[in-house]
């Protein structure tokens, strides 16, 4: 019997879609390009999505309305987004838990003293990982086919119609296709390509890390925008944190994030600041880090902070550089002893007296500096110091298909009649730049699910015509 739906992808947009379609009565068949202990992509790396809520629900507090999260958006993206694509976004993530629930996701509340989220962001019990393990063993149960190892290197098409996926030789045919195979941020050949060489004679991006996985390698994104498909977004503009220096090429995930930036003060390889540290709370600025880290010398940066810092963030994995003096942690961090001394001297002489206050956007502030630090700016005075070397980490990628509120992948401006994407593919829809935490999961969920729902339709409305095909 002809399959009815492929899924192309094997994490969070691609389950939700796979289990959608199969609720609607199709038949489904996944093809992950990774090995089933390395499955769910970046998704197996998240914590949590946003949700709007009217109302406390289980683990939200108070509200988050749909015009809160729209200008929460519309904020960090600085206007480059889709308002439809946004709110249908929005709105499902509104009523898409309990559909998770019955998948077999648990959540739990935030916890507190990290980045605030207990109203916003619903929390998976176990993480990412036990969320797409969850999907994995429903969608199993229901019987959907799943094949590991299985990197989709082309597709066929006849005008826009997806006809055929090619994994090496081997030609798979289905009524419809979803496409949900991430983002480019593992093929270091174009993150080289897209973000060139600087002034410096410097390739920037052979100095990130990418914080998930190996395998989004934006095969199938660079195939069809080739084969005519409508592309959204700047190939640069990306999710990209401030991540500890001795994180690995692939996959260090969460826990490689330096959370102290705020706290102190960061200089790069030249010993010199070069951003206000203290600019806003850290969800709200976290993502900007790597690429101001990626614009300096070397792609690195030094995040220096005293005792009184301590007990107050997230720890790093890692201990960081500890000395007793600044001029020996300078030297520990080879930096100009210099140099690095007059930046903190200038810095510690030119922050005024206030009341030091973590939680809200304090009064203490530098006054003649520049750049200045505008919150949390107190002396770094206080032994022992503490000094942390961070790189740029690519989360994931903006570039994508463009698409509307069927998902249909278009060509042209003509949408594919069998043809859909989800997930990373397609965020840049939503997220021309900027990031707000959660929101990578509730534009895959929603477009997952949506996407579910339209392949198995088209599937059936299809089915006759193509079957002889
Ligand atoms: C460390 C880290 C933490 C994060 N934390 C959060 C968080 O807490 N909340 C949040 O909202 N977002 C978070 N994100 C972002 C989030 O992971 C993404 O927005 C989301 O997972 C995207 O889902 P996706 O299904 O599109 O991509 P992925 O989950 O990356 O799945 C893509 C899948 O496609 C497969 N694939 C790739 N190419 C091919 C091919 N050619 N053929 C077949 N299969 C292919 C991959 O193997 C993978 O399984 C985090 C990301 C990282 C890296």
């Amino acid at each position: 019997m002809d399959l009815d739906v492929l899924v192309i992808g094997g994490g969070n947009a691609a389950l939700c879609a796979a289990l959608m379609a199969r609720e609607a009565g199709a038949s489904v068949l996944v093809l992950e390009a990774a090995p089933k202990a390395w499955r769910g992509g970046n998704s197996g790396h998240t914590r949590n999505l946003r949700c709007m809520h009217d109302a406390p629900q289980d683990v939200l507090t108070e509200v988050y309305s749909e015009e809160e999260f729209w200008q929460d958006l519309l904020k960090v993206t600085g206007g480059q987004t889709n308002e439809a694509l946004a709110r249908l976004t929005i709105r499902e993530s509104s009523h898409c838990r309990d559909w998770m629930r019955h998948h077999g996701v648990h959540f739990q509340p935030s916890l507190s003293g990290t980045l605030h989220l207990s109203r916003t962001n619903a929390f998976f019990m176990g993480g990412g990982k036990a969320l797409m393990n969850a999907y994995y063993r429903s969608a199993e149960q229901l019987g959907v086919q799943i094949r590991y190892e299985a990197p989709v290197d082309r597709l066929e098409l006849d005008q826009g119609r997806f006809v055929a996926a090619y994994v090496g030789d081997e030609r798979i045919t289905a009524k419809t296709c979803v496409l949900a195979a991430g983002g480019f941020e593992s093929n270091r050949e174009w993150l080289r390509e897209a973000w060139g060489q600087n002034e410096r004679g410097e390739w920037p991006s052979d100095n990130f890390a990418i914080r998930g996985t190996r395998f989004n390698r934006g095969v199938l994104l660079k195939h069809l925008i080739d084969a005519g498909a409508d592309a959204i977004g700047d190939p640069t503009q990306a999710h990209m944190v401030a991540i500890d220096a001795r994180a690995p090429l692939y996959d260090g995930g969460i826990c490689t994030r330096i959370d102290c930036v705020s706290l102190g003060v960061v200089v790069n390889r030249e010993a010199e600041r070069f951003y206000d540290e203290g600019e806003d709370f850290w969800p709200k600025r976290y993502a900007i880090w790597g690429r101001l880290v990626a614009q300096q010398p070397g792609q690195v940066g030094y995040s220096i902070i005293d005792a009184k810092a301590l007990g107050r963030f997230m720890p790093p994995v890692f201990p960081g550089t500890q000395a007793d003096t600044l001029p020996e942690l300078a030297e520990k961090l080879g930096l100009d002893v210099e140099v690095f001394m007059k930046t903190i001297n200038d810095y510690n002489a030119a922050c005024q007296p206030g009341t030091f206050d973590h939680a809200v956007l304090d009064d203490c502030v530098t006054a003649g500096l520049s750049p200045a630090k505008t919150h949390w700016a107190r002396p770094i005075d206080t032994a022992p110091f503490f000094g942390y070397a961070l790189k740029p980490g690519v989360t994931f990628t903006y570039l994508g298909l463009k698409t509307d509120e069927t998902t249909a992948v278009r060509f042209g401006g003509a949408p594919s009649s069998n043809l859909f994407v989800a997930g990373e593919m397609m965020a840049g829809n939503v997220l021309g730049k900027g990031y707000t935490a959660g929101v990578g999961m509730s534009i895959g969920t929603a477009f997952g699910r949506l996407a579910g729902v339209q392949s198995a339709r088209a599937a059936t409305q299809t089915g006759a015509t193509h079957a002889s095909a």
